[in-house]
């Protein structure tokens, strides 16, 4: 697994691989996946696993968990690996990873990611493109030994693959494989059988990962300020002062629920002038962003296409696909970052009063849904 001189000498002086560990007298080296679904983190999971067993002459096990099986959903991989001469039998999850792989920003601000870290830790980050560290963070608890991190969502959409398997290649990098073959051979059995069309590019996304993996300046952590924080949302929500009947404060929270996290690069773009306003888009689409109103088509009073309210896009693009008069395209989101047809939805927010105007990359923050006339049984 590991080559004398090799680069990987560098990078095991910065972190524990998973032949060290498991050299150094420990039962197990465990890795966490942290992610949202529809990012292929359990597939991902799934070829660490069977990598261990089939290339790396270890004993292994690994499986996710998850909810219900939708887009944006949060979902954790758990993998373990030991000796071959040693039976696996934990099968927990995993709580004190030494390789944590956050794939995207989105969750950093989640505590419950941060759990179970220590110095020990390594921690892979998908960065958004062109980041140099993720935004500042104020999270409570022990910091990490070390950050790492790598523009997993270019580097998917430049190989045509996907963010799973450039996560996968830089997990290997930060376990001490010096040997990518293996990843390689992984990809080819599982992804060569499901998606042949689709292997060239995994393999080219893979290899970028593992290469192009960095050590993070860690100055985006602020344990001191998230300690602070979270004593005081502590000391606000306590069996004194919680709502009463229930945790969740946000109820209907499907309509505060900002879907965006879930887009991997891609957003439909509407060309309005080329709208017949059929109404398929609207039919297709599995979330609440076309926004149809009464208006006035070829003459004809009629519901007409407004726009889209891309706070509940998840970029499945289902919608580019039914469009019969390619009024909705593919488009790159970084590409496009003032949505030109983007529009709140204005079934949802009756008052107008009652929400922040935050704009195509914004989030509806506002409390108004806490004080919904809902609230007191009346109308919404
Ligand atoms: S990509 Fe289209 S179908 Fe998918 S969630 Fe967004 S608007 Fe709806
Ligand atoms: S499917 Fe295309 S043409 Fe039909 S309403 Fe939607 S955007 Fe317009």
């Amino acid at each position: 697994m590991f080559e004398k001189g090799s680069k990987m000498e560098q990078l095991k002086d910065e972190v524990i691989g998973l032949e060290e560990k498991l050299n150094s007298g420990k039962d197990y080296y465990e890795i966490r996946l942290e992610s949202i679904g529809g990012l292929g983190a359990n597939l991902c999971g799934k070829m660490l696993g069977e990598l261990g067993l089939k290339y790396l002459d270890v004993n292994s096990s690994s499986f996710s968990s998850y909810g219900s099986e939708k887009t944006g959903t949060p979902v954790k991989g758990f993998i373990r690996y030991c000796k071959k001469e040693k039976e696996i039998r934990v099968h927990s999850p995993v709580v004190e990873p030494d390789l944590l792989v956050v794939f995207h920003q989105a969750l950093l601000k989640d505590v419950s990611v941060w759990k179970g870290c220590s110095q020990e830790t390594a921690v892979i980050i998908a960065l958004e493109p062109g980041q140099e560290k993720p935004d500042c963070l104020e999270i409570s608890g022990e910091m990490p030994g070390a950050f790492y991190g790598l523009e997993a969502q270019r580097i998917a959409m430049k190989t045509h693959s996907r963010i799973n398997v450039v996560m996968l290649g830089a997990a290997l990098k930060l376990m001490g494989i010096t040997d990518i073959k293996a990843g390689e051979q992984i990809c080819i059995d599982t992804l060569g059988k499901k998606y042949p069309d689709a292997l060239k590019g995994n393999l080219a996304g893979m290899k970028r990962g593992y290469e192009e993996v960095r050590r993070l300046d860690a100055s985006f952590w602020n344990s001191s300020q998230g300690t602070e924080q979270n004593n005081k949302q502590k000391a606000e929500w306590g069996y004194q002062n919680a709502p009463i009947g229930g945790i969740n404060p946000r109820f209907g929270s499907t309509v505060v629920a900002d879907l965006s996290p879930s887009r991997q690069g891609y957003i439909p773009l509407f060309i309005k002038e080329r709208c017949i306003n059929c109404g398929l888009c609207h039919s297709a689409c599995p979330d609440m962003v076309f926004q149809f109103a009464k208006g006035e088509y070829k003459g004809r009073e009629m519901m007409v296409n407004q726009g889209l309210d891309y706070y509940h896009c998840k970029g499945c693009l289902r919608c580019v696909d039914v469009c019969p008069v390619n009024a909705l395209v593919r488009g790159v989101e970084s590409e496009h970052p003032n949505k030109e047809y983007f529009i709140t939805n204005q079934e949802l927010i009756r008052r107008p009063d009652y929400y922040e105007e935050s704009g195509p990359d914004g989030y509806i923050t506002s409390e108004s849904y806490l004080t919904e006339k809902r609230m007191e049984g009346g109308e919404v």
